[in-house]
C-alpha cells in the first residue's frame, strides 16, 4: 500500500482527514480497543472546561500533556480511556451572559426574569460548547467522545442531587447561619477560595463609643460598630483586666449599645490600642469569639451593601455613606480621638473586584469536620489529609503536597449553596419550619423548592466518578461497569492554581461516595505566560489563540512546543519562534521518512524480527536506539515530557540523520535497518506529534499508528561496537574542524599519515567511513614511528595523531593547536577536581564515576600526545 510522500508535509491539509481516521477507527474508545478485557486499563478525566470562553493556550498544554500520556499507555497495551466534558461553570457564566445582555440591551436579570435569562445561558453555551469540543479535536485529542460528558447534564443531575441527599442524610451536609462571604454585586455568597485579598490604602479611626465607656478601640469599619457586642482585649493586659467580665450599656450615635468586655489569648496587646470591638455579624473572627463567649449577633449591613432597617437614619445608607456621616458624628460629639492611613488587605470578589461584605446568612455547608460513620468515624478532612500524609496520593511535583496540607488543615465548613439561578437546583424542601431532602419533591401541599443553586464546585468535585456511571454503576459498596473498570483514575492532569479549589474537594467527595481516591497522582502544570514572561491576558491582548497558532504551523508543532521546556508546577513561556522552531524539526523528521521510504525496498520490507546488523555503524545505531527506547520510557513514566522529547531529537537529528544515513549511503545495503528505524521513531513520537507519524505511517503500513504497540528494549547494548563508532565520529570530527581552522576548501583532497599505537586495527576497520564522511582524504597511510612531517595539519584523538599533508602556514597551526591544548588542559582540571570531591564520589552512582575516571583518561592520553607533536 505504498503511497509516495508529498514533497514537503502541509499540516492544514492533512490534519482533519488524519482525525476523522482516527476517530472512525473507534478506538479512542477503550471498548474497541483490541485487548484483552483483563488488559490493565489507564484512566484520565479531563478537566472540563468552562464553558466561558474559547480554550486558551493553557488548555492545550493541558490537552497536550494528557494526550501525550494517553497515546503512550494506549501504545503500551492499557485499555485507555480519556474521557471528555465540559463544566457550566455556574457563577461564572451567568455572570458572563448577564454582561452580554446587558451591553446589548441595558436589560438586566431581573429585567428578564429566571425563565428567559436560562434559555439565554443554554442558548450561549450550546454555542461556546460546540466550539470548545472543536478544538479539542483539532489539537489531536484522543478523546473518547461516546462518553462526553457535561456538569449539568441530566446524568450528573442525578449523581449531584444522590450524593447531596445522602450526605445530608449522613449528617455531611447540614443548613446553618454562619458568616459567608457576601459579594453585594454577584448577590451571591463565594467559597473562600473565590475571595481574593488586594493591599489598599484605608483609614483607621481610633474612637470611644461614649465619653464615658473606659476602652479606646481602633477600626477601619466603623459603620459595622453599631452592631458591636463586646470588647476583646488580651486576658494578660494590665491595663484591662479590671473590666474583664463587666458589661456597659450606652448611647452610641444614637443607638443603645451593651458592650461586655472578654479576653482573648489572640489579641495583640501591641496591636491599636490593645482592643478590639466585636461584630459577630460582619467578621468571620468576631462570629467565632461570639460563638464562644456566647454573645449576641446583631446584623447592620444587608444583602445590598446597606444598613439595615432598626439603626435611625442610618438605615438604607451605603455602606460609604454610613461611614462618612458615622465619623462626622464622632467627630462632633469629640470621641474620635485619631485617623491615619494604613495599608490594609482588602478582601474582593473573583470575579467583578467588589469587596466582600461578611454576613450571617442561611446557608447550606458540607461539614468537612463532622465524624461520619461511613468513614469510620473520621471527618472529610481527616481522610483527605489522610491520603496526602501517607503518600497513597502522589503530587508531582513533591512540594504541592505540603501546599494540600497545609491548606486542609486550615478547612472550614464549605458553603456549597449560592444565590443564582443557573446551576443544580439544591434537592431540599421547605413548608413553614419543615425540611425535606429527597431525590424527589415532597407529595402534600404547601412545599416550596429551595430557590438557590449549588456551588459549581459540588458538581465538578463528582467529576471522577459521576463521569463514570455513579450512582447506578454502586451497589452495596460495590462498583460495576466503568465505575469498576476505570475507578480509581490514574492521573489528574491540571493547573496548580486549582489545587485547592478543586483537587481537594475531589478527594473529598470520592472518600465519601466510593471510599476510595479519585485518582492515584496529581500532575500540577504551571502557567503558560507569554514571551516576556508576563501573564497573558483578554485586557493586555497578548493572549494566544491556539486556532491560529495550528492553522500556521499545525497542531503538532504547537503540541512539541507547548511540551519542551516546560517543568511540572512551574509557568513557562509561549513564543511562536519556538512554535516555528517545532514546525521547521517536524519538516526535518518528515524529510528523513521521505528519503528512507525512497530507497528501494525500504517500503515494502517485513520483517518478524530484529534486523541483522551488519557494520560496526549498523551495531552502533541500534544500540543508540536501545538506549534511547528505554531512556525515553523512563522520562515519560516519570513525568518528563520536555527531557524526553529531547532524548528523542538528539537521536533523530542527530544520531540518525546527521550520521547513520550518511553512512548508509557510503555502505548501502541497509534496506531492512533503514525500514525498522523507521517504524522506531515514527512510534517513539507518535504520541508527541501524533498527526505527522500518522500521516507517515500511512503511506506504507496498514492500520493506524495510533494502536501500535510502542518499540519495546529488546537488543543489548553493543557497548564495544558504540565505542569504536564513537571513536570513529570523534576522528571525523575533528578532522573536519582543524580543516575548517586552517581554511582547507571542501573540495581539496587531502593525504594522511596515520601515527596510532593502539587503535590501528579499528582506524583500518572504519577506513572507509573516515575518509569519505565528508573529510575530504584521498588516503590513509599508517606510520609505525611519529614522523612529525613539516607541512601537515595535525589532528589528535586518544592515542592517535593523523597528520593532514597540505602547505598552511605553521605559525597558525601552532596556535590551533595550543588553544586546543588549553582546552584540554581545563577539562583535566576540571574533571580532576570533580574526582578529588569526596562528596561527589561518595553520592554519584559507581558507573558514573567510572565514566569520568575513563573521560578523565582519555583526556590525558589526548593531552601528552598533543604535547609530543609540539615539542
Ligand atoms: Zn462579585
Amino acid at each position: 500500500m505504498k503511497k509516495e510522500l508529498a514533497k514537503a508535509y502541509v499540516p492544514q491539509e492533512n490534519e482533519n482527514d488524519i482525525y476523522r481516521l482516527w476517530e472512525s477507527s473507534g478506538f479512542f474508545n477503550p471498548d474497541n480497543a483490541p485487548l484483552p478485557k483483563t488488559a490493565q486499563t489507564y484512566t484520565i478525566i479531563l478537566p472540563p472546561p468552562n464553558i466561558t470562553a474559547k480554550l486558551h493556550i493553557g488548555h492545550s498544554a493541558m490537552l497536550a500533556i494528557e494526550d501525550l500520556l494517553i497515546r503512550y499507555k494506549r501504545m503500551n497495551g492499557y485499555r485507555t480511556l480519556w474521557l471528555p466534558g465540559t463544566d457550566h461553570a455556574a457563577i461564572a457564566t451567568q455572570m458572563v451572559v448577564e454582561k452580554k445582555i446587558f451591553e446589548e440591551t441595558g436589560q438586566t436579570r431581573h429585567d428578564l426574569g429566571k425563565e428567559i435569562l436560562l434559555e439565554k445561558i443554554w442558548e450561549f453555551l450550546r454555542n461556546t460548547q460546540s466550539e470548545i469540543l472543536g478544538q479539542m479535536r483539532k489539537l489531536g485529542a484522543s478523546l473518547d467522545w461516546s462518553r462526553e460528558a457535561f456538569t449539568l447534564d441530566q446524568a450528573r443531575q442525578k449523581a449531584v442531587n444522590r450524593l447531596f441527599v445522602e450526605m445530608y442524610q449522613e449528617g455531611a451536609i447540614y443548613r446553618g447561619e454562619r458568616i459567608v462571604n457576601w459579594c453585594p454585586h454577584c448577590q451571591s455568597t463565594l467559597a473562600d477560595d473565590e475571595v481574593e485579598y488586594s493591599e489598599q490604602t484605608t483609614k483607621l479611626y481610633t474612637f470611644k463609643y461614649a465619653p464615658d465607656f473606659p476602652i479606646t478601640i481602633s477600626t477601619t469599619r466603623p459603620e459595622t460598630k453599631l452592631g458591636d457586642t463586646a470588647v476583646a482585649v488580651n486576658p494578660k493586659d494590665e491595663r484591662y483586666q479590671k473590666y474583664l467580665g463587666q458589661e456597659f450599656s450606652f448611647d452610641f450615635v444614637g443607638q443603645k449599645l451593651t458592650i461586655k468586655i472578654i479576653g482573648d489569648r489572640n489579641v495583640d496587646p501591641d496591636f491599636g490600642t490593645g482592643a478590639l470591638g466585636v461584630t459577630p455579624a460582619h467578621s468571620m473572627v468576631d462570629w467565632q469569639m461570639a460563638q464562644e463567649n456566647d454573645l449576641a449577633v446583631i446584623k447592620v449591613i444587608n444583602e445590598q451593601g446597606l444598613i439595615r432597617e432598626g439603626f435611625g437614619n442610618y438605615s438604607g445608607l451605603s455602606v460609604k455613606d454610613a461611614r462618612e456621616k458615622l465619623i462626622a458624628e464622632l467627630k462632633e460629639k469629640g470621641l474620635l480621638i485619631s485617623e491615619e492611613e494604613v495599608i490594609h488587605n482588602i478582601s474582593t470578589c473573583y470575579r467583578c473586584d467588589t469587596p466582600i461584605e461578611p454576613l450571617p446568612s442561611k446557608q447550606w455547608f458540607v461539614s468537612v469536620d463532622c465524624p461520619l460513620e461511613r468513614l469510620g468515624g473520621k471527618s472529610l478532612k481527616e481522610k483527605a489529609l489522610a491520603v496526602a500524609q501517607e503518600g497513597t496520593l502522589k503530587f508531582i511535583p513533591e512540594r504541592f503536597n505540603k501546599r494540600y496540607q497545609d491548606w486542609m488543615s486550615n478547612l472550614h465548613d464549605w458553603c456549597i449553596s449560592r444565590q443564582i439561578w443557573f446551576g443544580h437546583p439544591i434537592p431540599v424542601w421547605y413548608r413553614g419550619a419543615e425540611i425535606y431532602c429527597d431525590l424527589k419533591a415532597p407529595e402534600g401541599e404547601g412545599w416550596v423548592q429551595d430557590v438557590d443553586t449549588l456551588d459549581t464546585w459540588f458538581s465538578s468535585g463528582m467529576w471522577t466518578f459521576s463521569t463514570l456511571g455513579w450512582p447506578d454503576n454502586y451497589r452495596d459498596g460495590k462498583k460495576f461497569g466503568d465505575l469498576a473498570n476505570f475507578h480509581p483514575t490514574q492521573v489528574l492532569e491540571t493547573g496548580y492554581e486549582i489545587l485547592t479549589l478543586w483537587v481537594s474537594r475531589m478527594v473529598m467527595m470520592s472518600m465519601f461516595a466510593l471510599g476510595e481516591m479519585p485518582f492515584e497522582s496529581v500532575y500540577l502544570h504551571g502557567t503558560i505566560l507569554d514571551k516576556h514572561g508576563k501573564k497573558m491576558s483578554k485586557s493586555k491582548g497578548n493572549g494566544v489563540d491556539p486556532l491560529v497558532a495550528i492553522n500556521e504551523y499545525g497542531a503538532d508543532a504547537l503540541r512539541l512546543s507547548l511540551l519542551m521546556g516546560s517543568t511540572p508546577g512551574n509557568d513557562s513561556r509561549y513564543s511562536a519562534d519556538k512554535v516555528e522552531a517545532k514546525r521547521n524539526f517536524i519538516n526535518k523528521l518528515w524529510n528523513i521518512a521521505r528519503y528512507i521510504l525512497a530507497q528501494p525496498g525500504v517500503a515494502e520490507c517485513q520483517l518478524n524480527s530484529d534486523p541483522e546488523p551488519k557494520t560496526i555503524a549498523d551495531r552502533w545505531i541500534l544500540a543508540e536506539l536501545s538506549i534511547t527506547i528505554s531512556e525515553v520510557r523512563k522520562r515519560l513514566d516519570n513525568f518528563e515530557f520536555s527531557l524526553a522529547a529531547e532524548i528523542l531529537t538528539e537521536f533523530t537529528r542527530d544520531k540518525l540523520a546527521d550520521w547513520y544515513l550518511e553512512i548508509a549511503k557510503i555502505e548501502g545495503g541497509k534496506t531492512e535497518i533503514l525500514n525498522y528505524l523507521l517504524l522506531a521513531i515514527l512510534r517513539l513520537w507518535h504520541p508527541f506529534i501524533p498527526f505527522v507519524t500518522e500521516k507517515i505511517w500511512q503511506s506504507f503500513q496498514t492500520g493506524v499508528l495510533m494502536i501500535e504497540q510502542w518499540p519495546t528494549f529488546n537488543l543489548a547494548v553493543d557497548e564495544q561496537a558504540k565505542s569504536t563508532f564513537t571513536f570513529w565520529r570523534d576522528l571525523i570530527v575533528a578532522i573536519r574542524n582543524s580543516r575548517s581552522a586552517n581554511k582547507i576548501a571542501p573540495g581539496v583532497q587531502l593525504e594522511a599519515l596515520v601515527f596510532s599505537v593502539n587503535n590501528q586495527k579499528d582506524i583500518a576497520l572504519g577506513a572507509e567511513l573516515i575518509t569519505k564522511l565528508k573529510t575530504g582524504l584521498s588516503s590513509l597511510t599508517f606510520v609505525n614511528e611519529d614522523p612529525k612531517p613539516e607541512n601537515a595539519i595535525t589532528v589528535v584523538v586518544q592515542d592517535t595523531i593523523f597528520y593532514l599533508l597540505a602547505a598552511i602556514d605553521p605559525e597558525k597551526e601552532a596556535a590551533r593547536i595550543t588553544k586546543e591544548r588549553e582546552v584540554l588542559e581545563k577539562l583535566i582540571f576540571n574533571l580532576s577536581e570533580r574526582l578529588a570531591n569526596q562528596e561527589f564520589v561518595s553520592r554519584a552512582p559507581a558507573k558514573i564515576v567510572d565514566q569520568e575516571k575513563e573521560k578523565l583518561a582519555a583526556y590525558q592520553l589526548e593531552l601528552n600526545k598533543l604535547k609530543e607533536t609540539i615539542l
